[in-house]
């Protein structure tokens, strides 16, 4: 389990560029919404106006049919208010979903896209919190605090311009009201970003703590590292806690500071509006009016703050999701195309932590159609070199090519052609068995072909015999597949991908004892015909191949048959020796 290092997150011009191109995705919806939610707050303006003429023409005298007309009229000016609102909702939902929509597949797009070293640096965590909690909370922002947000804006201009028609004095009032609320809202938003990023991050560090303790229960159990690993979840789970706390008590000053800024202009409406009619330059009806719409403004414009906070969640998150397709590609197809099958190393270095190689200058040449064998003590970098060799690292300086074309060079599909890894970690996916082989294969593969590439490989009985054959659903939730079979629909892929070398490595042998005998003569038919670099735990298998390659702390120190190493007397002798003695 190696420090994770957290994937990035985007800055806010790369945000506003991403929102300002997906504005411009979706214009007629767009300006739709807007003019309906313009339509529907002009409606509610109505009553204000309506309710002070009637207040004026009370004290002036009227009659009830006077009344019943304004009445009326103020129900149809509801009935048009309603029916506004609900076409603007619907089409601001509609726009929402299909931004939502988009989003994903970008994330998705960015990261599938995304380094294999780069996942594995970060941690599957912080993938994984992005791809939920973000999500999440970005489509709460989009689906519902963003059309909300915008409802809220239309509807406080269109009151406020409504209320200083009334009287150029409602502005007064008005203004008194910015003071705190202006300096509640910088107080709050230059503290607010930080502390919901701090939040998500510490979400994403405790979901990787979790990962990481379930996905290595077992090496857990044995080391008896279980109370380490509570402890780190403690400590994760406080960080998290005194993050939910700060951003708890930002919400606790800023809420009730806004909350007197509302009653300042209400009440101040009210005195001057009072004090004007007292003086004879305002009417009761204007007073009327003038104190209904300042208190119409109220809620918009609290809508707006609050959602403010929702949307400073949303656009944390959309950075956290943006973040993800700023990592650098670490391949750079140039259209160049090998000739020939030779796999070439050249001086080569890596390191997975920076300034701090763990190859230190690898040279190894292996010619087409000869069998590498890779040994050397545990942690001497035989993995790191064999990922290397099948392009799944770049080097860090130095170069592997293949016929004499970098691997980097190669977009994945053609380098798949070329060389392969072979663990024995594989992987079942939910769909039917011809989807899972089809993954490897040009598409349009023939039938024949997946049952060919089946047969290669030992397992075209055992599908026949499925009731449904090559239909049949397998992966979680499907038919059960054994470990055995799951390895060779994972041996029958390469055989459709057809690389002309492949690169064994069993470090993480979990088989069957009972299937591995079985298993080996599936991988013997794989490996038929092909450049083999087998990185060899068990020394006779290093016994039967070309060459054999030592590496030792990042090195290749020998390299030569087993009978010219044998003789040299160095390292892989004594290795034989001692296990030849151990047998
Ligand atoms: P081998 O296969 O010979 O046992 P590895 O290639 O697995 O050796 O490891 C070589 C070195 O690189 C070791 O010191 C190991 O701790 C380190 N290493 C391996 N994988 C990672 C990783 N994902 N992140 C950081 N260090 C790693």
């Amino acid at each position: 389990m190696s420090a994770t290092t957290a994937l990035p997150v985007a800055d806010a011009p790369t945000l506003r560029r991403y929102v300002r191109q997906l504005a411009r995705t979706y214009p007629r919806m767009l300006w739709g919404a807007l003019v309906l939610h313009i339509g529907a707050a002009l409606a509610s303006l109505a009553a204000p106006r309506l309710l002070g003429g009637l207040v004026q023409a009370v004290e002036e005298g009227t009659t009830t049919g006077h009344v019943d007309r304004i009445v009326l009229v103020l129900a149809l000016f509801l009935v048009a208010q309603t029916v506004l609102t609900r076409y603007a909702r619907y089409v601001s939902q509609a726009l929402g979903e299909q931004v939502l929509a988009r989003l994903r597949e970008d994330f998705v797009g960015n990261a599938l896209s995304l380094p294999v070293g780069t996942v594995e640096s970060a941690g599957s965590g912080d993938l994984l919190t992005r791809t939920s909690r973000d999500v999440d909370q970005l489509g709460w922002s989009v689906r519902w605090a963003l059309p909300e947000w915008t409802i809220a804006v239309v509807t406080a201009v269109v009151t406020f311009v409504a209320a200083i028609s009334v009287g150029w004095w409602v502005i007064l009032p008005c203004l008194l009201g910015l003071p705190p609320l202006a300096a509640g809202l910088r107080w709050y938003l230059r503290r607010a970003k930080a502390g919901y990023l701090r939040e998500g991050a510490s979400y994403s560090r405790m979901n990787a703590t979790l990962t990481e303790t379930v996905e290595g229960a077992r090496t857990v159990e044995a080391l008896g590292l279980g109370r380490e690993r509570v402890a780190a979840i403690d400590g994760d789970i406080a960080e998290s806690y005194a993050a939910e706390r700060y951003t708890l008590y930002l919400r606790t000053v800023f809420f009730p500071n806004m909350e007197l800024s509302y009653l300042i202009p209400t009440v101040c409406t009210l005195l001057l509006g009072g004090w004007l009619y007292t003086q004879g330059s305002a009417t009761l009806g204007e007073v009327t009016a003038a104190t209904l719409y300042v208190q119409m403004l109220i809620d918009p414009v609290d809508r707006i703050v609050s959602i403010l906070d929702e949307l400073q969640v949303g656009q944390a998150s959309l950075a956290r999701l943006l973040g993800v397709a700023m990592v650098p590609d670490d391949r750079t197809p140039t259209g160049r195309v090998p000739s020939g099958e030779r796999l070439d190393a050249d001086d080569v270095r890596f390191a997975y932590v920076e300034g701090r190689d763990v190859l230190h200058g690898v040279d190894l040449q292996v010619a087409p159609g000869e069998r590498i064998a890779m040994v050397g003590p545990s942690g001497a970098g035989k993995s790191t070199l064999g990922r290397l060799l099948a392009g799944i690292h770049p080097p860090r300086t130095g170069s592997v090519t293949v016929g004499g074309v970098g691997l980097v060079e190669l977009p994945l599909d053609d380098l798949r052609g070329h060389v392969a890894l072979v663990t024995q970690e594989h992987h079942v996916f939910v769909g039917t068995l011809r989807e899972n082989l089809a993954l490897a294969a040009p598409p349009g593969t023939a039938d024949d072909s997946l049952r060919d590439a089946l047969d290669a490989v030992d397992a075209l009985a055992w599908v026949d015999l499925l009731p449904s054959g090559l239909d049949t659903v397998v992966g979680s939730g499907g038919r059960h597949l054994t470990d055995a079979q799951a390895q060779q629909v994972a041996l029958a892929r390469l055989v459709l991908a057809d690389p002309h070398t492949l690169v064994l490595d069993e470090a993480t042998s979990l088989i069957d004892p009972r299937a591995a005998r079985h298993l080996e003569r599936s991988l013997a038919a794989v490996l038929h015909g092909r450049t083999v670099i087998a990185i060899a735990h068990r020394l006779f298998s290093a016994h039967d191949a070309d060459r054999v390659a030592v590496v030792e702390d990042g090195k290749i120190s020998e390299l030569g048959s087993h009978d010219d190493l044998v003789e040299a007397g160095g390292s892989y002798a004594a290795l034989w020796d001692s296990w030849n003695g151990k047998h």
